[in-house]
Formats: structure tokens, C-alpha cells, sequence
């Protein structure tokens, strides 16, 4: 299975994964015209896409959606988060459970699981190729990682998960109080430092790829993400190259 993360940020997050001739996005949190131009780019035309599911409803999530009925391509979310999902044509909308399997096409199992965000019900999910048994885990906006959520991500060969911001430098912004309490909530985003707890319960050492996504560009860096991360993998007897690979987008 080939990853391409198109976008990622409070900007926009969109992943295309591909299988042979059959593609599915995860978010299309970009406009519709760069989900195409970037789908080109990597050498996928937007009319293969076979299915689209998204983690929930905010616009860095779902501002691309108008993609779907150019390509009448059918979008699966959260039955409860298609409350706050609008302009999907009605025979497009996919309404959908925790812990469901969904064949997306001929190769694509995806099992959807919760995760804990301010929206209505947002999803993280697995995405297993029926015929190399390649797993995928995708994790995007939450406040925490549970056991359960370790549980639906293990034994993946590939995690891509937020590693949204660094604490101390939320706490010294200039963001409202409101915000600020947010972001660090069990209902906000990941820190550096829980996202390299998880993934020190996940990584196994047996080559698996990291991508640490999702970075707050105000309120974290790229090296500071990816160095709580090694340092965190380290002390478990991890080494970047050598166990696990790590590319922070
Ligand atoms: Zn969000
Ligand atoms: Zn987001």
C-alpha cells in the first residue's frame, strides 16, 4: 500500500492511500482543486478514488469534500458527525459506527475506532490491504490515546498520528484562555509528548514508518516533535533507521 500525505496542518489534512489501481482518501481538509492537483502530482487521477472517510467535521478536516460529487465518490463519517458535515449529494453519504468493517473496494478493509475530539463523534481508523495484509493506522485530532485506541492500532507497518504542540510553548502563546484549554483538553489535540507515549506502546522495532502530522505551526517544531518521539522510542532500545523509520510532513 503507498501513503501520500497531500496536506497536513490546521490548514488542511488530506491522505490518499493506494493499492494497486484503487485509491481512498482519508480528510479532505484542502480545497477540492489542490486535492486534485496534488492526486496528479503523485501520479493518481482524481476519478479513481473509490471512497472517502473522514475523522470528523471541522474545515481542516472537510473543506475538499465538494470532490465527491465531482467524482461521486461515497463519503463515510461518523452517523452522529454528519450533523455538522454539509454540501455531500445525499446518495454520496456514508453514515457510519465504531468498530464497523468497511470493504471500501476490492482490497481495502477500514475499521473505523473513537477517538476524543470536540465534535460530535470523530473517528481515527485502520485501513488493511485485503491482499498483502498491510496495515495502516491513521489518528488524527484527539486529546488522548486510550487503550482501546492502542488496541485497534496495534501490529501496524505504518502510524500516522498528530503531534500537534509542545505544552510549554501553548501555555506562553498569546491565545485566549478558552483556546489555550482547548488544545491541551482530553477533547484537544495530542502533545509531542503523548503521541511518543503512544507510539512507544506501538512500535515493535520491526520497521515500522512514522508520521508525525498535525504540527501546530505556532505552537511547535518540526524537531522538537520528531526529538520527543526518538527520545521516547530510545529509551525502549528503539533507533530511528534501524527499528522504525520517522518522517515528520
Ligand atoms: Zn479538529
Ligand atoms: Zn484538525
Amino acid at each position: 500500500m503507498k501513503v501520500n500525505i497531500l496536506a497536513s496542518g490546521s490548514s488542511g489534512n488530506c491522505i490518499a492511500l493506494t493499492s494497486g489501481e484503487s485509491t481512498i482518501l482519508i480528510d479532505a481538509g484542502i480545497a477540492k482543486t489542490k486535492i486534485e492537483k496534488r492526486l496528479l502530482e503523485v501520479g493518481i487521477t482524481p476519478n479513481k478514488i473509490e471512497a472517502m472517510f473522514i475523522t470528523h467535521a471541522h474545515k481542516d478536516h472537510t473543506k475538499g469534500l465538494p470532490l465527491a460529487n465531482k467524482y461521486k465518490i461515497p463519503v463515510y463519517a461518523g452517523e452522529n458527525e454528519w450533523k455538522d458535515i454539509q454540501g455531500v449529494e445525499n446518495d454520496l453519504v456514508n453514515k457510519i459506527g465504531i468498530g464497523g468493517v468497511f470493504g471500501a473496494s476490492e482490497d481495502f478493509v477500514v475499521v473505523p475506532f473513537q477517538v476524543h475530539h470536540d465534535a460530535h463523534q470523530p473517528l481515527g481508523y485502520t485501513v488493511t490491504s485485503y491482499k498483502t495484509d498491510f496495515k495502516v493506522s491513521i489518528c488524527l485530532d484527539t486529546g488522548k490515546v486510550e487503550e482501546d485506541i492502542l488496541k485497534y492500532m496495534k501490529n501496524s507497518d505504518v502510524y500516522i498520528i498528530e503531534s500537534n504542540h509542545e505544552p510549554r510553548m501553548v501555555e506562553a502563546s498569546n491565545y485566549p484562555i478558552s483556546v489555550k484549554t482547548r488544545v491541551l483538553s482530553h477533547v484537544g489535540h495530542l502533545s509531542n509528548q503523548q503521541t511518543a507515549a503512544a507510539l512507544t506502546e506501538l512500535i515493535q522495532g520491526k520497521g515500522e514508518q512514522i508520521y508525525l502530522t498535525h504540527l501546530s505551526s505556532s505552537n511547535n517544531m518540526p524537531t522538537l516533535a520528531q526529538l520527543t518521539t526518538e527520545k521516547a522510542l530510545m529509551a525502549k532500545g528503539f533507533i530511528k533507521d534501524k527499528h522504525y523509520r520517522l518522517e515528520v510532513v
